[in-house]
């Protein structure tokens, strides 16, 4: 205390004292149209500005919350495997890059395993968590899609993989290439036991996981705006020496071009999903499960307004899959017209 807080009288002195105590991270700025945003008000949004739709990312544990009914699944440990193969340092050691990613997130790696219902039905996530080291893919996070999708095997359930990665990681070299290949055949090991293999994809998707398990799955769903491609921008300019479109390398691009089948706002991502996936194992979906994560007792009058909420569920899910067909035979339209 100074002599200017001794003179304020003690009622004024315990307002700003209280005032003081107000985090400072009450507010954040949207990175597309620079808006303020409230914590309270983004977090009911689901971390979408509310000014311009634009999607920021989003933490795993909220949007696994999001996923699953009911906000409630299980986590599964990840397996072990040997940290630092290759003794690797560059500014600094790579256990110490480690360490600090590990003390930032608070988890043990970039990936996380869940496994829960949505909509009632069996669904393994494994869900990627760009503030560790970029969301990279080194041999932990390969062990981890082979493991998630054993479970998915073992459960008899949709395969669900959320990237948001900058693609392999580069302090474990080859061996982090090495991921590639073993995480398509986690998702062969699904798809041969005839589940259903769903890609949400999150900005950013890059680098080695935009080239295995990210691209391989029986539906591809994209959030507005998302980033997904192989190399960047810059250096595809360069190599080719041609100026790229504005829009190029985005979730809407993709769509455009086939290879992204649906753009989905955070908002609709459960029902969409949902209702795929009842789709594609031809299981009803439980009215009461699917939709919205609030648990409430509903009259018969109400159940009856959420039963006919859930059949135009269905029917818009089987609108978005015929718009799926339809645009996969525009793209094989075109590459025939290319080919002749
Ligand atoms: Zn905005």
């Amino acid at each position: 205390m100074n002599w200017l807080s001794n003179l304020i009288p003690p009622r004024i002195r315990s307002f700003v004292s209280e005032q003081k105590e107000v985090p400072d991270n009450l507010w954040q700025k949207c990175t597309s149209c620079e808006g303020m945003l409230f914590h309270r008000d983004l977090e009911k949004s689901h971390n979408v500005c509310y000014h311009c739709g634009h999607h920021l990312r989003f933490p795993v544990a909220d949007r696994l919350k999001m996923m699953f009914d009911g906000g409630e699944y299980t986590s599964h440990e990840l397996p072990e495997v040997a940290h630092d193969p290759l003794k690797f340092k560059d500014r600094k050691r790579y256990v110490d890059r480690i360490k600090e990613a590990q003390s930032k997130t608070g988890l043990n790696e970039a990936i996380t395993i869940a496994s829960g219902k949505m909509g009632g039905l069996n669904v393994v996530i494994a869900a990627f968590n760009f503030r560790y080291m970029g969301g990279s893919m080194g041999a932990a996070v390969g062990e981890a899609i082979v493991k998630a999708a054993e479970i998915a095997v073992r459960d008899n359930a949709t395969f669900i993989t959320i990237p948001a990665s900058g693609g392999a990681r580069m302090q474990e070299g080859m061996i982090s290439l090495m991921q590639m290949p073993r995480s398509i055949i986690a998702v062969e090991m699904v798809k041969n036991a005839k589940l259903p293999y769903i890609v949400i994809l999150t900005d950013p998707t890059t680098g080695g996981v935009s080239a295995s398990f990210a691209m391989l799955g029986d539906i591809h769903i994209a959030e507005p705006g998302t980033m997904i491609g192989f190399a960047g921008r810059r250096v595809i300019e360069e190599t080719v020496r041609e100026t790229l479109p504005e829009n190029f390398q985005t979730a809407e691009y993709l769509l455009e071009h086939g290879i992204v089948d649906m753009v989905v706002t955070r908002d609709e991502m459960k029902n969409t999903v949902v209702n795929l996936i009842s789709i594609l194992t031809q299981t009803p979906v439980n009215p009461d499960a699917g939709g919205s994560s609030k648990k409430t007792k509903k009259s018969s009058g109400k159940s009856k307004k959420s039963g006919k909420k859930a059949t135009s569920q269905v029917k818009a899910a089987q609108q978005a899959v015929r718009s799926i067909s339809q645009n996969c035979d525009d793209v094989t339209g075109q590459k025939k017209a290319a080919a002749n």
